[in-house]
């Protein structure tokens, strides 16, 4: 299924283009103390290296302001030039003013209108975090986040509902005040002096539902690239669900020109996982594609060996490892699907859907495993080598494929 992407401007946050025909960005951010300059450089490096496009860190005192400029040096001396984005809260305003390095280092600010200064602060506050990015270029996020909402905006309401003659709930008074609170600000960030192609929006909720609808409105109330993501999505598997559930009906109506999978890694997990959640979803809906996919079946009373779930988890961990340096060397070979199928039920038509494919002998089955490769019967694999001969013919399949571009 083709997707059509909402259009919107192009903003340029660093090198990557975020929204236009451009591709949906992946983002992360840092949980390292950014004034401890060698972890936040060593977790940036991670994060860029898993597939991160864009990386947020915190800069919430003058030990991380000043730490940032410095980050991003030892970054682009281990030739990681990944777009560096401020997140403000409270002194953002003090902190840009104060430190014209950090500001000059950073590729985006992200500007929370609920944390950016209380009453008559509001304004001078937004208006100098806008100033600053029109003075070094920087793009801004506004980024709305249910859990810090503008108190003042949502008292004012809650009055405008109470006076209707059929108010609304509670809840879906919150929800308009979030969409209110980011595209005020987007208006008045137009009005400091900032274009459109320098101005995203994000509105995080955390659960699916609620992001929807805030989303569907922001996306016909605002022209402006939109950030996507649930906030506090949670851990482990209902972390990664939900936030799927969240992102995945917006990204397949055209809605999200950057993502962000905000899980929390469990004790000892790697910050990356993120990353990795943020590529599977953007693939496994075919908005993008980052490494060729392996499709195998879930396994059943046919297949009463683990050798088939072996023989899927090496195809997966051989492809993954290969990645980096097939991704120049073999240009098209994200594109690749391979199919580790338990028995001949299901496996030689799944075979058949995808370039190379195997079915394993199931229970009772002649032990013998045919492999198609372009639709059709290639080999019947049999004794002590069948991984390792079916691993030799995927690898041979994608010097054939996509070997020969380099041409
Ligand atoms: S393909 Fe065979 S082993 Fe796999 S789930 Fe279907 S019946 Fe079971």
């Amino acid at each position: 299924m083709q997707v059509t992407r909402r259009k919107t401007p192009t903003v340029w946050v660093g090198p990557v283009p975020v929204g236009g025909d451009h591709p949906v960005a992946v983002q992360s951010m840092t949980n390292t103390d950014t004034a401890d300059v060698e972890a936040t450089v060593g977790q940036v490096w991670a994060l860029a290296k898993a597939g991160s496009e864009i990386v947020r860190m915190t800069v919430n005192n003058d030990e991380a302001a000043q730490a940032v400029p410095e980050i991003k040096r030892r970054l682009a001396d281990l030739g990681i030039t990944v777009p560096l984005v401020g997140d403000f809260h409270f002194n953002g305003h003090i902190l840009l003013r104060k430190y014209p390095q950090m500001a000059l280092a950073l590729d985006k600010y992200r500007i929370n209108p609920g944390t950016v200064g209380k009453g008559k602060q509001q304004d001078p506050n937004f208006k100098t975090m806008c100033e600053v990015a029109l003075e070094f270029g920087k793009p801004v996020r506004i980024g709305v986040n249910w859990g810090s909402l503008d108190q003042g905006l949502l008292e004012e309401m809650m009055d405008v509902n109470a006076r209707r003659p059929e108010p609304l709930d509670a809840h879906q008074v919150t929800l308009e005040t979030i969409v209110e609170s980011a595209v005020r600000s987007y208006d008045w960030a137009l009005k400091y002096g900032l274009s459109e192609d320098k101005i995203i929006l994000s509105a995080k909720i955390s659960n699916a539902p609620d992001l929807w609808w805030v989303y569907r409105e922001l996306a016909k109330r605002t022209p402006a690239p939109l950030h996507l993501g649930l906030t506090e999505a949670g851990m482990g598997v209902s972390g990664i669900v939900t936030s799927t559930a969240g992102l995945v009906p917006l990204l397949s109506e055209g809605i999200g020109d950057t993502i962000r999978v905000s899980i929390t890694p469990a004790p000892g997990e790697p910050r990356t996982k993120e990353v990795e959640v943020a590529l599977e979803i953007l693939q496994s809906i075919g908005v993008r594609q980052f490494m060729p996919s392996v499709a195998s079946c879930p396994g059943c009373g046919r297949t009463t060996s683990s050798f088939f779930q072996e023989l899927a988890l090496q195809v997966s961990q051989r492809l993954a490892e290969q990645m980096p340096l097939w991704r120049t060397q073999y240009p098209g070979v994200e594109n690749l699907k391979v199919a580790v199928m338990g028995c001949v039920v299901n496996g030689p038509g799944e075979s058949k859907h995808a370039h190379i494919g195997i079915s394993l002998p199931g229970t009772g089955e002649h032990p013998r495993a045919p492999v198609y490769v372009d639709g059709q019967l290639k080999a019947t694999l049999q004794g002590d080598t069948i991984a390792e001969d079916f691993m030799a013919m995927v690898e041979e399949y994608i010097r054939r494929k996509y070997g020969k571009r380099l041409a």
